[in-house]
């Protein structure tokens, strides 16, 4: 069987598919409500109670029977005892007999016989009587039990991704939890003898380490879990072995994805790819830029409890290219492993501000600046992977298409929104 790299550059789908092929769907778990948000429905909620449970005022007035009050007008009230007194929540509400009243605050059962609310501000507001100084309609301010929802009916499908109106409407079900998809862990780590803790003094030769945190970030903002080891040595047998103990841990501490930076370029002292190559992980170039240096497999390594594998994918190391790659590969990996329905981010054409050139066969992410009023979208920065600055400035990825050498101010790109 050829390797990838005796077969030439994937191109950026092929890559995806391969990294998205690496992780199984999770499995279900079951989340109290306020820790739902963001989360993937995994079971079909359906209504436990009618939505009302029952007939309720929607005002702050009077139960009345609507025949009763047709007559009543600003100069000739009509009168009425108030028989009863309802405030929301009372239990032992009594039917309402005939020419009489029982005042009632939003969100209180109508009673059995009165069929309208006449507001509070068209009375008297009186007590033992009152003064009714306008009619009602049959059913006015009357809110009817399952008119939102019918007991039984269904509310929301699997595959709902949760967030406050949904998680609300569970809980006006009588839910106190629901199933949803596990997230993925993902144990990230960084690569790289130079690479300094911030917060540490930084010698000359050294730069502070970015990406773990950046990555770990963006991996919970992608719906997984992260663990972050910040820093790893270039040694190659310390690296295997911190491997080898995170994947004999039990789940939750288990990753379903070891996602690394750093070490899979053409240099010496690639530690990632001299540990992981003949352990069933790949690498090869993906012909795109930023993030040429790629690599993915399931790794298998010895550990304690035996042979064991692990969803590995190696991203490049500058910091651009390491936060393209998880856009473009990594993050709807994750996402489609939750059953998410989207997981790609928002994609949307626009306008090009000024002229750009892209080299042939390499399919280009910039990273651009798009003035949505406008339909129009400016690179920021220049096509360099190091340029953080730029990065944390972009709101959006340019996706110039492999074949693309030039585009031209005013034509359309495609544009991938980062920020939603
Ligand atoms: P490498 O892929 O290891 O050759 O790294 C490529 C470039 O990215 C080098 O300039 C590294 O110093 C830089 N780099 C690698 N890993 C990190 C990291 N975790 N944080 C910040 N920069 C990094
Ligand atoms: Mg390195």
């Amino acid at each position: 069987m050829s390797t990838w790299s005796e077969t030439g550059p994937r191109s950026v789908d092929e890559h995806r598919a391969a990294v998205a092929a690496l992780l199984a769907p999770t499995g279900v778990e079951r989340v109290a409500l306020t820790d739902a948000s963001g989360r993937v429905l995994a079971e079909e909620l359906a209504a436990a109670v009618s939505l009302p449970p029952f007939d309720n005022s929607a005002m702050d007035g009077y139960a009345v029977r609507a025949a009763e009050v047709a007559a009543a007008a600003a100069d000739s009230p009509v009168e009425l005892p108030v028989a009863a007194d309802i405030p929301a929540g009372r239990t032992d509400v009594p039917p309402l007999a005939p020419g009489a009243a029982a005042r009632i605050m939003t969100g209180a059962p109508v009673p059995d016989g009165a069929d309208a609310i006449v507001p509070v501000e068209r009375t008297d507001a009186g007590t033992a009587r009152v003064r009714i100084s306008a009619p009602a309609d049959p059913g006015a301010h009357v809110r009817r039990a399952g008119e939102d929802a019918a007991a039984g009916q269904a509310l929301l499908g699997a595959g709902t991704v949760l967030s406050a109106p949904q998680i609300g409407l569970a809980a006006a079900c009588g839910r106190p939890d629901l199933a949803v998809r596990r997230r993925p862990h993902v144990l990230v780590l960084s690569t790289g003898s130079e690479l300094v803790a911030p917060g540490e003094p930084l010698a000359p030769g050294q730069i502070y380490e970015s990406n773990g945190t950046m990555l770990a970030v963006a991996v919970r903002e992608a719906g997984a879990t992260a663990e972050l080891l910040s820093f790893v040595p270039d040694d190659v047998e310390r690296f295997r072995a911190v491997l080898a103990e995170k994947m004999a841990a039990a789940s939750p501490a288990r990753p379903d994805l070891v996602l690394t930076s750093g070490g899979v370029s053409a240099g010496a002292y690639e530690v990632v790819k001299d540990a992981l190559t003949g352990h069933g992980v790949e690498f090869g170039k993906v012909a795109m830029q930023p993030g040429g240096p790629q690599g993915c497999g399931t790794l298998q390594l010895d550990t304690a409890s035996g042979r064991t594998g692990v969803a590995v994918a190696t991203l490049p190391g500058n910091p651009v290219s390491a936060l393209v790659s998880f856009e473009v590969f990594v993050r709807p990996a994750l996402r489609a492993a939750v059953g998410h329905p989207d997981p790609d981010r928002p994609i949307v054409t626009a306008r090009l501000s000024g002229d750009l050139s892209s080299p042939a066969g390499r399919r280009q992410f910039r990273r651009g600046i798009l003035d949505a009023a406008s339909g129009t979208v400016a690179e920021i920065g220049t096509p360099a992977s190091h340029l953080i600055g730029a990065l944390a400035r972009a709101d959006c990825l340019i996706d110039l298409p492999a074949d693309t050498t030039a585009v031209a101010a005013g034509e359309p790109v495609t544009v991938w929104l980062l920020e939603v």
